[in-house]
């Protein structure tokens, strides 16, 4: 006897909404709480899981699997193919162990939703509980509504409502309980489950060992590691965010995305702490950094209700339906060289390289590079998303999908499609020195001053290093595509 958690994108034992809960009902029977995590390689090819995201969730289940294994917590681990088995399977193995009950917490894209609920259908025919949580959000989706009653499109209102229902409802971000101990003979009669092995990645998502050295040292994993950034960030960084946050080179952000998307961070936990060192302990007031930052947070739970409220973003629709109809072009070679960092805009290449490189990329830079995408080389969005997605370790569909849907203009709250993101005055404005663009294209670091944001603007020694080096030209004119964009965009909505 005893009641299931199954781990999914919470791989963490503290303020964990579905664990807790399954451990106090565990208590409340005299029984143990048995942990589960399952490998479906169908749902990571199906959601473009990138290799470094895999390798990051893999290592910090078995971080988890210690951490689980201190307070007498089994996590037995399974691969399961086909992923339509995975409700059956884990009803079988509930059947096996005697649980009643199985609790987990809730991911909000559809094929997910249509699992769970298949879950609590056939379980109910089993006599088993299925109790899936609310906790990926601060605020669950469906709590907030406009005056009239509607779905918020747009983030300010949207976030006024957000600030408000947590201050109404400050148990929201309160820290969920402990798992308890399991009891002492537990172990005796679980004992298989103690010793299961973590698999390894399936064959195409697995990183070469070049990689994975590099990520393991880049990327530490498990709860312990979330802790330890946002810990450093909160008494260094987080007074300053405001400020800072849009200049990639002093990495003045938290670098947390990675375990909010992994479930190792829960945002309430971020929100939460970063409320507590707020001199007014609100979320909207007080220092600005904190703020700010709560604010960005937020972004992360608006792009998940939009999701829910409109789960056809998940099926390569833009959410502007008007968009639908703009004519993009199919050019190869622009896609290529935008994906490689030799588009000739020193800002986008270096982007690019960092994030090819690293599996990350700064947020005023993934604005940056999207919009080049969608209005400079007129690409359908879509193939940024997707290659986003494929090569982020952060990955995650609905900040990605709203993230791009803002930068082409073509999502929720979007840019205006006619403010057109110059890369050059990006450049000149978020990276001042040149600081960053130097660290990831070697081709121009010798270049001494502005020269570095447009080399082959301005002729001299700028010119001469960028030609010397093989440095590209500009693959597309930033005038001919910024009036290119206003056009097509103009032509396919049908209207200024
Ligand atoms: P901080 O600036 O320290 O912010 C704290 C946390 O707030 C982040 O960890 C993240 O969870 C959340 N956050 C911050 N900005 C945003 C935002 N604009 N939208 C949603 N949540 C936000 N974020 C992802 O987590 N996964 C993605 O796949 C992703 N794809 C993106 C694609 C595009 C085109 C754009 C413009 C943004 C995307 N973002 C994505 C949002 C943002 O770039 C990252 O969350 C941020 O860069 C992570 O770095 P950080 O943890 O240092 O952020």
């Amino acid at each position: 006897q005893a009641v299931i958690h199954w781990f999914k994108r919470d791989l963490r034992i503290r303020d964990n909404t579905g664990l807790s809960k399954a451990s106090e009902l565990a208590k409340k029977k005299g029984v143990g709480v048995i942990g589960v995590w399952i490998m479906s390689p169908q749902d990571w090819e199906a959601h473009l899981v990138s290799p470094a995201k895999c390798d990051f969730e893999l290592r910090s289940v078995k971080l988890l699997q210690e951490e689980l294994a201190e307070l007498n917590i089994p996590l037995y681990t399974e691969t399961i193919t086909p992923r339509k088995d995975v409700p059956k399977r884990l009803l079988n193995l509930a059947k096996k162990w005697g649980v009643k009950n199985i609790f987990c917490n809730l991911e909000y894209e559809p094929d997910e939703l249509r699992r769970e609920e298949r879950l609590v259908r056939l379980g109910t025919e089993d006599g088993i509980n299925f109790e899936p949580c609310h906790d990926d959000c601060v605020v669950p989706p469906g709590s907030l509504k406009t005056g009239a009653g509607r779905q918020f499109a747009v983030y300010s209102p949207w976030y006024r409502a957000w600030v408000a229902h947590l201050h109404a409802h400050p148990h929201l971000l309160n820290e969920r309980p402990m798992p308890e101990q399991n009891p002492s003979g537990f172990r005796d009669n679980f004992k298989t489950l103690f010793d299961r092995e973590i698999p390894p990645a399936p064959e195409t998502k697995a990183l070469g060992p070049e990689q994975k050295e590099r990520f393991y040292h880049l990327w530490p994993a498990g709860e312990a590691a979330a802790i330890d950034r946002i810990s450093l960030f909160l008494t260094e960084k987080i007074g300053r965010y405001t400020a800072t946050r849009n200049f990639p080179a002093k990495q003045s952000t938290a670098s947390v995305s990675v375990h909010h998307a992994a479930g190792t961070l829960a945002a309430r936990t971020s929100v939460r702490l970063a409320r507590d060192v707020n001199s007014t302990k609100k979320l909207d007031g007080g220092i600005e950094g904190i703020k700010g930052w709560i604010g960005e947070i937020a972004w992360r739970d608006f792009y998940r209700h939009v999701l829910v409220n409109w789960p056809y973003v998940c099926m390569n629709k833009p959410f502007k339906f008007e968009y639908t109809n703009i004519e993009w072009e199919y050019n190869d070679e622009h896609f290529r060289a935008w994906t490689e960092g030799r588009t000739g805009y020193p800002i986008v290449d270096a982007a690019m390289r960092s994030l090819n490189s690293t599996a990350y990329m700064h947020n005023r830079l993934r604005m940056i590079t999207a919009s080049f995408l969608a209005k400079h080389l007129l690409l359908d969005w879509r193939l940024g998303e997707q290659y986003f997605i494929t090569h982020l370790i952060d990955g995650d569909f609905a900040s990605n999908n709203g993230g791009w849907g803002f930068s082409s203009s073509t999502g929720v709250d979007p840019q205006p499609y006619f403010r057109v993101f110059n890369p050059w005055l990006q450049s000149e404005k978020f990276d001042a020195e040149g600081e960053f663009i130097r660290k990831w294209v070697p081709e121009l670091s010798e270049i001494k001053g502005e020269g570095i944001h447009n080399p082959y603007d301005k002729g001299g020694e700028a010119e001469k290093i960028a030609k010397r080096e093989g440095y590209p030209r500009v693959i597309v004119e930033h005038k001919f595509a910024r009036d290119r964009c206003l056009k097509r965009y103009k032509a396919g909505i049908g209207r200024e």
